[in-house]
């Protein structure tokens, strides 16, 4: 058994994870609304989730941990899709949130155990606001329900601000029918053209946040121990959750530990559509770009760290892989491998590394010694190796064919040019020929062979563009 820390937001600390009950241990996270393809950046909460429910089954049993994360299918911004295409809505979520699984599904993601959609939540969210308003905790007006803000005292807490910032900072939407400017709205009228329910105050639809608290404590129930999403819902989603939560049923604490990722950006800016540099997760894959490259830069910055996605960094990300498997595939030729592999632990290291608030990048580079001493024939590093790759959901066994194109034939078939070329430059370099080495060298490196010279002598590495023609009158 071992311990895991998480940063709780909440504390603004790392702290000894101890779930409610180990047998139950239970995770929501705040999922897409569903009007378009998730861009690059909405992958990233996903992807560093599905890590925290893998170490989560890993630690406590995978039938004792019910990961939940939800589907806003009433917004705006979906309506105002239909308007657009003459869609129905019910036509564009679904279609939505088939691209959705199939792109996350590509990047390496398990599906969670439940997918709420809001729009099958509609009763369990009047009944809380039914609740709420009883308490005084909210109040209707226009055909609006709003929540009152000063009626929760720890309004603020999570995010850190006081009510005065929030006023100062957010863009509150100031009504008539609101007694604070800070209140949000837990239900709204619709009219004919919009998608509504009958409910106590009219035909009408629930505001953004409640639904969360209404999911999650249909799902999970009033206190469960982990809420994630990324940092730009702090305020004012996460913060109006915790209120109506936390109001509706003062009798438990709704989440306990906050988890929330940094924001992705492309090439060291905001991703935008005017910047030109905003894309989808689909736009990478229908490029060639594997899926399991796009999961690994995003695994190699810690979740609570801005991440840089950079060309770079893909093709960084594509060599490593590409290597890995590589050393891989001369152990897996051996059939009792696969089998090994499925019965080892997952080694320790790489246990602790993602049980400290899941850092997946030591995590990487962890796999990656593990990698050096398998190239040398370490059998036992190389089971570690192919298990630590399998656990977060890098492919050790499959084809290189179905992953990277053909690159793996073409590599597997001409190490051996390569390794005399590398051993004449070695040979040059000791006999201080260094036009020759030089040549060697940049030569090499045209034809995607990456040369490293050191004390104990030469090594190298295949890049993705491989490409053993150019190596030919070198
Ligand atoms: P949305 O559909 O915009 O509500 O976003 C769905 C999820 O993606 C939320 O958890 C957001 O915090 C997250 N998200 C949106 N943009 C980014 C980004 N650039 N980087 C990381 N996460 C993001
Ligand atoms: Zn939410």
């Amino acid at each position: 058994m071992y311990d895991i820390h998480l940063h709780n937001t909440k504390t603004r600390k790392k702290e000894l994870f101890a779930p409610l009950d180990d047998k139950n241990v239970r995770m929501y996270v705040c999922g897409p609304t569903v009007y378009d393809r998730a861009h690059l950046g909405n992958a990233r909460p996903v992807i560093v989730f599905d890590v925290l429910q893998r170490l989560l089954r890993h630690r406590y049993g995978a039938e004792h941990v019910k990961y939940v994360r939800n589907f806003t299918d009433v917004d705006d911004k979906i309506n105002a899709r239909a308007r657009e295409t003459g869609r129905s809505i019910a036509e564009i979520c679904d279609e939505t949130i088939g691209w959705f699984l199939e792109d996350m599904g590509a990047v390496g993601a398990e599906e969670p155990d439940e997918m709420p959609r809001a729009t099958a939540y509609i009763a369990q969210m009047i009944a809380m606001i039914e609740g709420l308003i009883e308490s005084g905790h909210a109040y209707a007006a226009e055909g609006h329900v709003l929540f009152s803000v000063e009626s929760y005292k720890n309004y603020g807490a999570l995010s850190g601000r006081s009510v005065d910032d929030m006023i100062a900072g957010a863009r509150v939407e100031v009504a008539p029918y609101k007694r604070n400017p800070m209140d949000f709205v837990l239900w709204k009228p619709s009219d004919a053209e919009t998608p509504g329910w009958e409910s106590p105050w009219g035909y009408g639809r629930p505001g953004w946040h409640i639904e969360c608290s209404a999911m999650a404590y249909e799902l999970l129930g009033e206190s469960f121990d982990i809420h994630g999403g990324g940092n730009d819902l702090m305020f004012p989603h996460h913060e109006n959750e915790v209120a109506q939560s936390c109001c509706a049923h003062p009798e438990g604490d709704f989440a306990k530990v906050w988890l929330h990722n940094e924001m992705l950006q492309v090439e060291g800016k905001k991703m935008s559509k005017s910047l030109g540099n905003f894309f989808t997760v689909r736009d990478l894959l229908d490029q060639g770009v594997p899926g399991e490259v796009i999961r690994f830069v995003m695994l190699s910055t810690h979740y609570r760290k801005p991440m840089d996605w950079t060309e770079k960094k893909r093709k960084e990300a594509e060599a490593t892989l590409l290597k890995w498997k590589k050393i891989l595939y001369e152990f897996n030729a051996s059939a009792e491998f696969a089998e090994e592999v499925n019965g080892a632990d997952l080694h320790a290291e790489l246990v602790h590394s993602l049980a400290d608030d899941l850092n997946t990048s030591l995590y990487l580079t962890r796999l990656g010694q593990l990698a050096k001493s398998a190239a040398k024939g370490n059998k036992s590093d190389a089971v570690s190796l192919a298990k630590g790759m399998q656990f977060i959901e890098f492919d050790y066994d499959r084809s290189w064919e179905i992953s990277f194109g053909t690159s793996l034939d073409r590599i597997l078939e001409t190490p051996e040019i390569v390794q005399q070329l590398v051993d004449e430059l070695q040979e040059a370099r000791s006999n201080k020929d260094f036009n020759r080495a030089d040549a060697l060298r940049n030569g090499l490196k045209r034809a995607g062979v990456e040369v490293r010279i050191s004390k104990e002598g030469a090594d190298f590495d295949f890049l993705p563009e491989f490409d053993a023609s150019k190596l030919e009158g070198l």
